[in-house]
Protein backbone atom coordinates (compact mmCIF):
# COMPACT_ATOMS: atom_id res chain seq x y z
CA UNK A 1 0.00 0.00 0.00
CA UNK A 2 0.96 3.48 -1.04
CA UNK A 3 0.19 6.80 0.22
CA UNK A 4 -1.15 8.75 -3.15
CA UNK A 5 -2.52 12.28 -1.63
CA UNK A 6 -2.88 14.44 1.25
CA UNK A 7 -6.30 16.49 1.39
CA UNK A 8 -6.56 19.70 3.74
CA UNK A 9 -10.17 21.08 4.93
CA UNK A 10 -10.55 24.04 6.92
CA UNK A 11 -13.64 24.92 8.99
CA UNK A 12 -14.40 28.81 10.16
CA UNK A 13 -16.19 27.47 13.46
CA UNK A 14 -18.41 29.54 15.53
CA UNK A 15 -18.63 31.85 12.55
CA UNK A 16 -21.54 31.03 9.92
CA UNK A 17 -20.88 32.28 6.63
CA UNK A 18 -24.13 34.91 5.35
CA UNK A 19 -25.47 35.49 8.21
CA UNK A 20 -24.92 38.54 11.22
CA UNK A 21 -21.58 38.57 13.10
CA UNK A 22 -19.84 36.12 10.08
CA UNK A 23 -17.26 38.69 8.47
CA UNK A 24 -14.26 40.20 10.58
CA UNK A 25 -15.00 42.71 12.51
CA UNK A 26 -18.92 42.29 13.19
CA UNK A 27 -19.04 40.75 17.00
CA UNK A 28 -20.30 37.63 16.57
CA UNK A 29 -17.06 36.68 14.59
CA UNK A 30 -14.69 37.66 17.98
CA UNK A 31 -13.55 34.19 19.32
CA UNK A 32 -14.78 31.84 16.53
CA UNK A 33 -11.11 29.75 15.55
CA UNK A 34 -10.67 26.91 12.86
CA UNK A 35 -10.40 23.86 12.37
CA UNK A 36 -8.21 21.71 9.86
CA UNK A 37 -9.60 18.34 9.31
CA UNK A 38 -6.75 16.35 6.76
CA UNK A 39 -7.47 13.08 4.28
CA UNK A 40 -4.67 10.42 3.41
CA UNK A 41 -5.22 8.87 0.72
CA UNK A 42 -3.74 5.32 -0.62
CA UNK A 43 -3.54 3.47 -3.48
CA UNK A 44 -5.80 0.97 -2.44
CA UNK A 45 -8.66 2.94 -2.14
CA UNK A 46 -8.12 3.00 2.22
CA UNK A 47 -8.23 6.64 3.37
CA UNK A 48 -7.43 7.88 7.22
CA UNK A 49 -8.69 10.90 8.35
CA UNK A 50 -6.71 13.63 11.03
CA UNK A 51 -6.70 16.99 12.83
CA UNK A 52 -4.62 19.21 13.27
CA UNK A 53 -4.98 22.55 16.10
CA UNK A 54 -3.37 25.31 17.03
CA UNK A 55 -2.79 27.64 14.25
CA UNK A 56 -5.21 25.53 11.79
CA UNK A 57 -4.72 27.45 8.49
CA UNK A 58 -0.90 28.04 9.07
CA UNK A 59 -0.61 23.83 9.75
CA UNK A 60 -2.89 23.41 6.39
CA UNK A 61 -0.09 24.96 4.84
CA UNK A 62 2.25 22.65 6.95
CA UNK A 63 0.61 19.56 5.86
CA UNK A 64 0.69 20.20 1.96
CA UNK A 65 4.21 20.88 2.59
CA UNK A 66 5.22 17.20 4.03
CA UNK A 67 3.21 15.54 1.28
CA UNK A 68 6.12 15.05 -1.16
CA UNK A 69 7.99 13.65 2.07
CA UNK A 70 4.40 10.93 1.88
CA UNK A 71 3.61 10.43 -1.27
CA UNK A 72 4.84 7.00 -2.37
CA UNK A 73 5.52 5.85 1.02
CA UNK A 74 3.87 2.80 3.28
CA UNK A 75 1.49 4.26 5.69
CA UNK A 76 1.94 1.15 7.96
CA UNK A 77 4.95 2.30 8.97
CA UNK A 78 3.80 4.75 11.21
CA UNK A 79 6.89 5.71 13.47
CA UNK A 80 9.53 5.88 10.82
CA UNK A 81 7.38 8.48 8.54
CA UNK A 82 7.05 10.33 12.01
CA UNK A 83 10.53 10.89 12.20
CA UNK A 84 11.11 11.73 8.73
CA UNK A 85 8.56 14.35 9.04
CA UNK A 86 10.30 15.94 11.70
CA UNK A 87 13.83 15.76 10.27
CA UNK A 88 12.22 17.21 6.96
CA UNK A 89 11.03 20.40 9.38
CA UNK A 90 14.52 20.23 11.21
CA UNK A 91 15.96 23.55 9.07
CA UNK A 92 12.47 25.16 9.91
CA UNK A 93 14.07 25.47 13.51
CA UNK A 94 11.69 24.06 16.65
CA UNK A 95 8.60 22.04 15.93
CA UNK A 96 6.09 24.22 17.69
CA UNK A 97 2.42 24.11 17.53
CA UNK A 98 2.34 24.30 13.43
CA UNK A 99 5.21 21.56 13.14
CA UNK A 100 3.14 19.80 15.91
CA UNK A 101 0.05 20.22 14.27
CA UNK A 102 0.94 19.40 10.95
CA UNK A 103 3.12 16.10 12.66
CA UNK A 104 -0.36 15.19 14.66
CA UNK A 105 -2.56 15.59 12.27
CA UNK A 106 -0.23 12.99 9.61
CA UNK A 107 0.21 10.67 12.18
CA UNK A 108 -3.56 10.25 13.26
CA UNK A 109 -4.47 9.73 9.80
CA UNK A 110 -2.11 7.03 9.59
CA UNK A 111 -3.73 5.42 12.35
CA UNK A 112 -6.89 5.55 10.57
CA UNK A 113 -5.46 3.46 7.97
CA UNK A 114 -4.22 0.83 10.00
CA UNK A 115 -6.91 0.40 12.24
CA UNK A 116 -8.67 -0.16 8.80
CA UNK A 117 -6.82 -1.89 7.28
CA UNK A 118 -6.35 -4.60 10.31
CA UNK A 119 -10.06 -4.24 10.66
CA UNK A 120 -9.40 -2.88 14.33
CA UNK A 121 -10.25 0.13 16.57
CA UNK A 122 -6.89 2.16 16.97
CA UNK A 123 -6.83 1.40 20.95
CA UNK A 124 -6.57 -2.28 20.49
CA UNK A 125 -3.87 -1.71 18.32
CA UNK A 126 -1.76 0.02 21.09
CA UNK A 127 -2.11 -2.60 23.80
CA UNK A 128 -6.09 -2.74 24.26
CA UNK A 129 -7.59 -0.75 26.91
CA UNK A 130 -7.82 0.43 30.51
CA UNK A 131 -11.50 1.21 30.05
CA UNK A 132 -14.14 1.45 27.60
CA UNK A 133 -16.15 4.98 28.56
CA UNK A 134 -14.05 7.82 28.96
CA UNK A 135 -14.90 10.35 31.20
CA UNK A 136 -14.83 14.09 30.58
CA UNK A 137 -15.11 17.50 32.32
CA UNK A 138 -17.12 20.77 31.62
CA UNK A 139 -16.58 24.12 31.89
CA UNK A 140 -19.50 25.83 34.57
CA UNK A 141 -19.02 29.98 35.06
CA UNK A 142 -21.92 29.70 37.13
CA UNK A 143 -23.41 27.49 40.35
CA UNK A 144 -26.52 26.93 37.29
CA UNK A 145 -24.36 25.60 35.10
CA UNK A 146 -22.34 23.48 37.78
CA UNK A 147 -25.93 22.11 38.73
CA UNK A 148 -27.06 21.53 34.96
CA UNK A 149 -23.39 19.44 34.57
CA UNK A 150 -23.90 17.31 37.79
CA UNK A 151 -27.49 16.55 36.48
CA UNK A 152 -25.92 15.03 32.94
CA UNK A 153 -23.27 13.08 35.29
CA UNK A 154 -20.55 14.91 35.21
CA UNK A 155 -18.06 14.96 38.23
CA UNK A 156 -16.11 17.99 37.52
CA UNK A 157 -16.42 21.51 36.58
CA UNK A 158 -13.53 23.80 35.29
CA UNK A 159 -13.98 27.70 36.11
CA UNK A 160 -11.73 29.76 33.77
CA UNK A 161 -10.47 33.35 34.71
CA UNK A 162 -11.20 35.64 31.67
CA UNK A 163 -9.67 38.65 32.38
CA UNK A 164 -9.78 39.31 35.67
CA UNK A 165 -9.39 36.85 38.86
CA UNK A 166 -12.83 36.31 40.00
CA UNK A 167 -12.48 34.16 43.09
CA UNK A 168 -16.37 34.83 44.49
CA UNK A 169 -16.98 32.86 41.26
CA UNK A 170 -14.75 29.92 42.24
CA UNK A 171 -16.05 29.42 45.26
CA UNK A 172 -19.87 29.75 44.35
CA UNK A 173 -19.17 26.75 41.28
CA UNK A 174 -17.24 25.20 44.58
CA UNK A 175 -20.15 25.09 46.70
CA UNK A 176 -22.78 24.23 44.09
CA UNK A 177 -20.41 21.06 42.79
CA UNK A 178 -20.28 19.86 46.71
CA UNK A 179 -17.66 17.95 48.22
CA UNK A 180 -17.92 14.69 45.75
CA UNK A 181 -17.14 16.69 42.74
CA UNK A 182 -14.04 18.33 41.86
CA UNK A 183 -13.29 21.70 40.17
CA UNK A 184 -10.18 22.90 38.82
CA UNK A 185 -9.59 26.35 37.57
CA UNK A 186 -7.92 27.77 34.74
CA UNK A 187 -5.72 31.21 34.42
CA UNK A 188 -4.60 30.55 30.45
CA UNK A 189 -1.38 31.40 31.49
CA UNK A 190 -2.00 34.67 30.39
CA UNK A 191 0.70 37.85 30.03
CA UNK A 192 -1.02 40.33 32.34
CA UNK A 193 -0.47 37.80 35.37
CA UNK A 194 3.66 37.40 36.53
CA UNK A 195 4.86 34.50 39.01
CA UNK A 196 4.21 36.25 41.86
CA UNK A 197 0.28 37.48 40.82
CA UNK A 198 -0.10 33.50 40.26
CA UNK A 199 1.20 32.83 43.89
CA UNK A 200 -1.13 35.46 45.66
CA UNK A 201 -4.32 34.20 43.90
CA UNK A 202 -3.02 30.67 44.34
CA UNK A 203 -2.40 31.07 47.84
CA UNK A 204 -6.27 31.92 47.64
CA UNK A 205 -7.29 28.75 45.74
CA UNK A 206 -5.62 26.92 48.82
CA UNK A 207 -8.61 26.98 50.82
CA UNK A 208 -10.72 25.53 48.00
CA UNK A 209 -9.98 21.67 47.72
CA UNK A 210 -9.11 21.88 43.48
CA UNK A 211 -7.80 18.94 41.78
CA UNK A 212 -5.55 21.75 40.28
CA UNK A 213 -4.56 25.32 39.26
CA UNK A 214 -4.11 25.09 35.87
CA UNK A 215 -1.33 27.64 33.31
CA UNK A 216 -1.28 30.17 36.43
CA UNK A 217 1.07 31.40 34.45
CA UNK A 218 2.39 30.86 30.64
CA UNK A 219 3.45 27.74 30.18
CA UNK A 220 6.19 27.88 28.83
CA UNK A 221 8.00 29.85 31.73
CA UNK A 222 9.63 27.05 33.54
CA UNK A 223 11.64 29.04 35.82
CA UNK A 224 8.12 30.45 36.91
CA UNK A 225 6.33 27.17 37.95
CA UNK A 226 9.53 25.97 40.08
CA UNK A 227 8.78 29.20 42.45
CA UNK A 228 4.99 28.60 42.31
CA UNK A 229 5.56 24.20 43.07
CA UNK A 230 7.89 25.71 46.35
CA UNK A 231 4.76 28.66 47.15
CA UNK A 232 2.15 26.61 47.19
CA UNK A 233 0.39 23.70 48.30
CA UNK A 234 -2.00 23.24 45.44
CA UNK A 235 -1.59 20.66 42.44
CA UNK A 236 -0.87 22.09 39.39
CA UNK A 237 -1.91 21.42 35.70
CA UNK A 238 0.08 22.80 32.18
CA UNK A 239 0.98 21.87 28.71
CA UNK A 240 -1.94 22.57 26.40
CA UNK A 241 0.42 24.49 24.20
CA UNK A 242 3.36 21.85 23.77
CA UNK A 243 4.19 19.57 21.47
CA UNK A 244 6.37 16.54 21.59
CA UNK A 245 8.18 14.67 24.39
CA UNK A 246 10.77 17.02 23.65
CA UNK A 247 8.54 19.97 24.47
CA UNK A 248 6.96 18.65 27.06
CA UNK A 249 10.10 17.59 29.48
CA UNK A 250 11.01 19.78 31.70
CA UNK A 251 7.20 19.97 33.12
CA UNK A 252 7.35 16.03 33.63
CA UNK A 253 11.28 15.59 34.66
CA UNK A 254 11.32 18.65 37.09
CA UNK A 255 7.53 17.42 38.54
CA UNK A 256 6.54 20.68 38.13
CA UNK A 257 3.11 19.96 37.18
CA UNK A 258 0.82 17.39 39.18
CA UNK A 259 -1.23 17.15 35.60
CA UNK A 260 0.12 17.68 32.51
CA UNK A 261 -2.90 18.45 29.49
CA UNK A 262 -1.14 17.79 26.17
CA UNK A 263 -3.62 19.00 23.35
CA UNK A 264 -3.97 15.81 20.95
CA UNK A 265 -4.54 18.27 18.09
CA UNK A 266 -0.82 19.43 18.20
CA UNK A 267 0.90 17.50 20.54
CA UNK A 268 2.79 15.57 17.97
CA UNK A 269 0.36 12.76 17.53
CA UNK A 270 -1.45 9.53 19.26
CA UNK A 271 2.09 7.64 19.78
CA UNK A 272 3.25 11.19 21.13
CA UNK A 273 0.88 11.52 23.46
CA UNK A 274 1.20 8.02 24.58
CA UNK A 275 5.01 8.80 25.40
CA UNK A 276 4.17 12.03 27.27
CA UNK A 277 1.59 9.75 29.33
CA UNK A 278 4.20 6.97 30.21
CA UNK A 279 7.16 9.70 31.21
CA UNK A 280 4.44 11.19 33.42
CA UNK A 281 3.48 7.81 34.78
CA UNK A 282 7.39 7.38 36.04
CA UNK A 283 6.90 10.47 38.08
CA UNK A 284 3.18 10.13 39.36
CA UNK A 285 1.91 12.49 37.20
CA UNK A 286 -1.60 12.01 35.10
CA UNK A 287 -2.92 13.31 32.30
CA UNK A 288 -6.00 15.67 31.81
CA UNK A 289 -6.12 15.92 27.49
CA UNK A 290 -7.15 19.20 26.62
CA UNK A 291 -9.62 20.32 24.08
CA UNK A 292 -10.10 24.17 24.26
CA UNK A 293 -9.27 23.92 20.13
CA UNK A 294 -9.93 20.78 19.16
CA UNK A 295 -12.66 19.88 16.70
CA UNK A 296 -14.22 16.38 16.81
CA UNK A 297 -12.07 14.66 14.55
CA UNK A 298 -9.03 14.64 17.46
CA UNK A 299 -11.50 14.13 19.92
CA UNK A 300 -11.98 10.48 18.45
CA UNK A 301 -8.11 10.40 18.68
CA UNK A 302 -8.28 11.31 22.07
CA UNK A 303 -10.63 8.79 23.17
CA UNK A 304 -8.31 6.01 21.77
CA UNK A 305 -5.18 7.24 23.37
CA UNK A 306 -6.96 7.65 26.46
CA UNK A 307 -8.95 4.26 26.65
CA UNK A 308 -5.07 2.79 26.48
CA UNK A 309 -3.56 5.22 28.92
CA UNK A 310 -3.17 3.93 32.95
CA UNK A 311 -2.25 8.15 33.98
CA UNK A 312 -5.59 9.01 32.41
CA UNK A 313 -7.71 11.22 34.22
CA UNK A 314 -10.65 12.91 32.25
CA UNK A 315 -10.36 14.75 29.06
CA UNK A 316 -11.61 18.18 28.93
CA UNK A 317 -14.93 18.60 26.54
CA UNK A 318 -16.37 22.03 24.59
CA UNK A 319 -19.84 20.71 23.60
CA UNK A 320 -22.01 23.45 22.89
CA UNK A 321 -19.68 26.28 21.39
CA UNK A 322 -21.15 25.50 17.52
CA UNK A 323 -23.33 23.70 16.27
CA UNK A 324 -21.93 22.80 13.30
CA UNK A 325 -19.76 20.56 15.72
CA UNK A 326 -22.71 18.04 15.27
CA UNK A 327 -22.97 18.31 11.04
CA UNK A 328 -19.67 18.24 10.43
CA UNK A 329 -18.68 14.50 11.06
CA UNK A 330 -20.20 11.50 11.60
CA UNK A 331 -20.96 9.69 13.83
CA UNK A 332 -21.48 12.33 16.53
CA UNK A 333 -20.34 12.09 20.44
CA UNK A 334 -22.92 11.90 23.08
CA UNK A 335 -21.94 12.19 26.49
CA UNK A 336 -23.61 9.86 29.01
CA UNK A 337 -23.12 10.10 32.64
CA UNK A 338 -20.26 11.86 32.27
CA UNK A 339 -18.87 9.69 29.99
CA UNK A 340 -17.78 9.65 26.35
CA UNK A 341 -18.25 5.99 24.18
CA UNK A 342 -15.17 4.23 23.52
CA UNK A 343 -14.98 3.96 19.76
CA UNK A 344 -15.11 0.07 18.42
CA UNK A 345 -15.46 0.73 14.52
CA UNK A 346 -12.00 0.21 12.53
CA UNK A 347 -9.73 2.74 12.58
CA UNK A 348 -10.80 6.23 14.71
CA UNK A 349 -14.24 4.92 13.91
CA UNK A 350 -14.99 8.99 13.36
CA UNK A 351 -15.31 10.51 9.69
CA UNK A 352 -15.96 14.12 8.44
CA UNK A 353 -18.59 15.18 5.72
CA UNK A 354 -16.96 17.33 3.08
CA UNK A 355 -19.90 18.69 1.91
CA UNK A 356 -20.85 19.77 5.69
CA UNK A 357 -17.50 21.29 6.16
CA UNK A 358 -17.25 23.39 2.54
CA UNK A 359 -20.21 25.20 3.76
CA UNK A 360 -18.06 27.34 6.60
CA UNK A 361 -15.26 28.01 4.15
CA UNK A 362 -12.12 29.50 6.82
CA UNK A 363 -11.90 33.35 6.76
CA UNK A 364 -9.45 34.53 9.28
CA UNK A 365 -7.59 32.72 12.39
CA UNK A 366 -6.37 35.21 14.64
CA UNK A 367 -8.57 36.32 17.78
CA UNK A 368 -9.40 39.77 18.25
CA UNK A 369 -8.01 41.96 20.90
CA UNK A 370 -10.27 41.55 24.47
CA UNK A 371 -12.89 43.87 24.21
CA UNK A 372 -12.10 47.18 25.97
CA UNK A 373 -14.40 46.94 28.82
CA UNK A 374 -12.60 47.65 32.08
CA UNK A 375 -11.91 43.78 32.64
CA UNK A 376 -8.95 42.47 31.24
CA UNK A 377 -7.50 45.82 30.18
CA UNK A 378 -7.27 49.20 31.52
CA UNK A 379 -10.06 50.92 29.33
CA UNK A 380 -8.90 52.55 26.76
CA UNK A 381 -5.29 50.64 26.76
CA UNK A 382 -6.44 47.54 25.18
CA UNK A 383 -4.25 48.33 21.91
CA UNK A 384 -1.24 49.28 23.71
CA UNK A 385 1.54 46.71 25.55
CA UNK A 386 -0.44 44.47 27.37
CA UNK A 387 2.44 43.47 30.18
CA UNK A 388 2.89 47.24 30.98
CA UNK A 389 -0.95 48.26 30.91
CA UNK A 390 -2.60 45.49 32.79
CA UNK A 391 -0.28 46.23 35.80
CA UNK A 392 -2.31 48.87 36.55
CA UNK A 393 -5.50 48.89 39.07
CA UNK A 394 -4.52 45.36 40.53
CA UNK A 395 -7.12 45.34 42.74
CA UNK A 396 -9.96 45.57 40.24
CA UNK A 397 -8.30 42.36 38.45
CA UNK A 398 -8.02 40.55 40.94
CA UNK A 399 -11.90 40.57 42.36
CA UNK A 400 -12.25 38.74 45.30
CA UNK A 401 -14.36 40.00 48.76
CA UNK A 402 -11.28 39.64 51.41
CA UNK A 403 -9.76 36.95 53.25
CA UNK A 404 -12.23 33.51 53.86
CA UNK A 405 -13.30 32.81 57.22
MG1 LIG B 1 -6.46 25.66 29.52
Amino acid sequence: MKITDVETHLIQVGARPGVQGSQPGESDFRGSRNWLFIKVHTDEGVHGVGEGSGWPRVIATAVQDLKHVLIGEDPANIDRLWSKMLVAMMGHGQTGTVGGGALTAIEMALWDIKGKVLGQPVWNLLGGCFRDRIPVYGHAKTPERARELIERGYRAAKVSFTGAVDLDRVWAVREAMGPDRDVMVDAHGPSWMNTQDAILIGRELEQMDLLFYEDPIAPEHWTGYRRLRDALSLPLAAGERVSTIFNIRPLIEEELVDVIQPDTGRAGGITQMRKMAAMAEAHGISMAPHSGSLGPVAEFAALHAMATIPNALFLERIEFDWPGRYEVVTPVLKVEDGHLPLPTAPGLGVDFVVDEVAKYPSVRNVADMPVDDGWAFEPGTGGEYPYVQTRLQRAGKLRWKGPRA
